[in-house]
């Protein structure tokens, strides 16, 4: 019986997009429709490995091209399809990445079309130069045969058929030639052997096409062409690139073999080509993508390398072969030492994979260090999209990690205006500094503006800016760095003053003891009120003691985390403002009062904080300027 539906809503929007917003690139349909072929005899040979009863096969991709029924025809004798996987795959958009694509595609920043395979969505990219696509299809999980059958962009049809062999073959009906389209050429022999070279050479079964070969033993006659025939010619190599010597490959080559397999359009930041041979046996392609995938962001996004073993492809997304913190690094590994029929449960307590896993990580930590050593621009190219990630590696490793970690992280330096290395820090630190001191804040002219930026000035001491949220935790949990403190610049004992300087400020802390109580009793939510010694020329800072610094208070309060940092107000004795203060405690406390919460409002906008009686202090501002 022929069924026939309708394509859904978001599947007919997007093949209209396909069609119609897309015009360049149109050729990489046929390197979409030969990586689902190949996906799919990966499949069939992996069950066949597995599941006695279904038969492996000479596996093999046919490309044919008919010029008469101006048709090409893509065959595979993979798994096929079962009729509900044709509805679900090809009839609906199943994947989540379809919506992603299609607002991407229309955005202004259209992307290239190249990553159209990344979004699950390469089927459709058929309909980019044919009019109708049928599918003919047997599967080898029940042994049925199934047609579909394109009508156009509205509707498919579904019915039984029959097949000989098990896998699919796709026909695409090409379009007919508009004034800037020549749809003609997918049908040239040239056309297609150029098109799997560049595209899919590396594919590991062989891709036949018809090729012209010249009869043997013809004389040569320059008056007489010679006489030709066709011949199914496999026209791929297929070696797997990772299986070759790492000698033998150029750059070259190992960038395309990247911007096939996952569908890129740009060359990798570094390829890493890991051969190893002894107690275990491995090979594996590490790739460190130009920018963030589109979905790296997104809570779907999983990590994982593809895993092979002896050449055979088992999974898609290994995740216990790369930690979490490396989750941008695409890649393969092919292991000689794992059962094909592991499962993901055995996987993760599988000894070969964590020494691979372990490796593999050294590895890329290795390669960063490599590249920040020798090639500062990309690394910091590098570090800007993905150095976040290495932070969090910093912030929940330990040991030889953490270690190794420390010193790929750069942060800006107030001083040198770049971005700097902890070990970059310690090396420009002035004579006599003790402490690596840092700030939270946006940038350099947010932190510029801090009060107790004006002795580090002062003393020409560096400041490192942290501006990710992530930034301060991942200082705390490191604490030194070779044996150097880091010390928040707003936060405990500094070190900036003498004895001598520290000392006096202790006796005025002493003889105005009275006065820092009045105000402390001003203030509801302050922990303590003192005589400041990291202070110039501001009246008043805010600073804190204990775990959390106020900068931790914001990134947790955004987690719906309910802390609160120790909030301190420091005075500068020195200020004019400190003497109007006690002036005013001394001859009328409730001026007294209303001076103190106006100088700790200001000291906590100061840090980026909101006072929570705005109301009432904006009253008490408005009255004493009419005052
Ligand atoms: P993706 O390949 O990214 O999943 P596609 O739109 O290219 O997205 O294909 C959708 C699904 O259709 C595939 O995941 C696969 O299950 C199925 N499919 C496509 N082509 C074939 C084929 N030649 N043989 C078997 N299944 C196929």
């Amino acid at each position: 019986m022929k069924e026939t539906k309708q394509f859904k809503t978001e599947t007919k929007r997007l093949l209209d997009m396909m069609i119609n917003s897309i015009y360049t690139h149109k050729e990489i349909f046929l390197r979409e429709l030969i990586s689902n072929a190949s996906d799919a005899i990966d499949k069939r040979h992996y069950l066949s490995l597995t599941n006695s009863d279904i038969a492996s096969a000479e596996y093999k991709i046919l490309v044919e091209a008919d010029k008469e029924a101006r048709t090409l025809t893509i065959t595979d004798n993979g798994v096929g399809m079962t009729k509900e996987e044709l509805e679900e795959h090809l009839g609906t958009i199943a994947k989540s990445g379809s919506k992603e694509f299609m607002e991407a595609v229309a955005s202004e920043n259209t992307p290239d079309v190249d990553i159209i395979g990344q979004f699950g969505v390469g089927f459709y990219s058929a309909f980019m130069v044919a009019e109708n696509v049928t599918v003919l299809t047997k599967s080898v999980k029940d042994g049925k045969s199934y047609l579909f059958t394109s009508e156009g962009l509205e509707s498919y049809t579904i019915e039984e058929s029959t097949k000989d062999d098990y896998g699919s073959v796709i026909t695409l009906s090409l379009r007919n030639n508009t004034d800037d389209i020549n749809y003609d050429e997918y049908m040239d022999e040239y056309k297609i052997k150029e098109l799997v070279k560049k595209y899919s050479d590396y594919v590991r079964y062989p891709i036949l096409t018809w090729v012209t070969k010249y009869d043997d033993n013809q004389e040569y006659d320059k008056d007489k062409e010679p006489v030709t025939h066709l011949e199914l010619d496999t026209i791929n190599s297929m070696l797997p690139i990772w299986k070759k010597n790492k000698s033998e490959i150029t750059d070259e080559e190992l960038n395309n073999f990247y911007k096939s397999k996952f569908m890129d359009f740009q060359d990798p930041i570094t390829s890493i080509h890991i051969n190893v041979e002894g107690m275990l046996t491995y090979s594996s392609l590490l790739f460190i993508p130009k920018k963030p995938f589109y979905d790296f962001y997104s809570d779907r996004n999983e990590r994982g390398l593809q895993l092979y073993t002896k050449g055979v492809f088992i999974l898609d997304k290994c995740k216990d072969l790369i930690p979490e913190y490396l989750r941008f690094v695409k890649g393969l590994v092919d292991s000689a030492d794992l059962p094909l029929n592991i499962s993901r449960e055995m996987l993760q307590e599988d000894r070969a994979i964590k020494k691979i896993a372990t490796n593999v990580e050294k590895k890329i930590l290795g390669e960063l260090s490599r590249m920040l050593k020798n090639d500062r621009e990309k690394f910091e190219e590098f570090f800007k999209d993905y150095g976040i990630n290495l932070k969090y590696g910093l912030y929940e490793n330990y040991g030889e990690k953490k270690e190794q970690l420390k010193d790929l992280i750069i942060l800006e330096s107030f001083n040198q205006d770049k971005k700097i290395t902890f070990a970059e820090y310690k090396e420009a630190m002035a004579e006599g500094q003790k402490a690596i001191y840092y700030a939270a804040g946006k940038d350099k002219q947010n932190v510029e503006k801090l009060p107790q930026m004006a002795m580090l000035k002062s003393k020409g001491y560096d400041v490192l800016i942290l501006s990710d949220d992530v930034d301060e935790f991942m200082i705390q949990v490191l604490k030194s760095y070779e044996e150097i403190e880091f010390k928040s610049i707003n936060a405990g004992d500094l070190d900036l003053i003498d004895e001598e300087e520290s000392k006096k400020l202790d006796e005025i802390k002493e003889a105005k003891k009275d006065l820092l109580e009045n105000v402390k009793a001003a203030l509801t939510d302050v922990k303590d009120v003192i005589i400041s010694k990291r202070l110039v020329d501001a009246a008043c800072c805010l600073s804190c003691d204990g775990e959390i610094s106020f900068e931790m208070e914001r990134v947790l309060k955004q987690q719906n985390r309910d802390v609160k940092a120790n909030r301190i107000l420091e005075l500068n004795p020195n200020h004019p403002v400190f003497n109007k203060l006690e002036e005013a405690y001394d001859n009328n406390k409730e001026l007294g009062d209303k001076y103190s919460k106006i100088l700790y409002a200001q000291a906590l906008l100061m840090e980026g904080i909101l006072p929570d009686d705005a109301e009432e202090l904006s009253k008490d501002i408005f009255e004493l300027i009419i005052k």
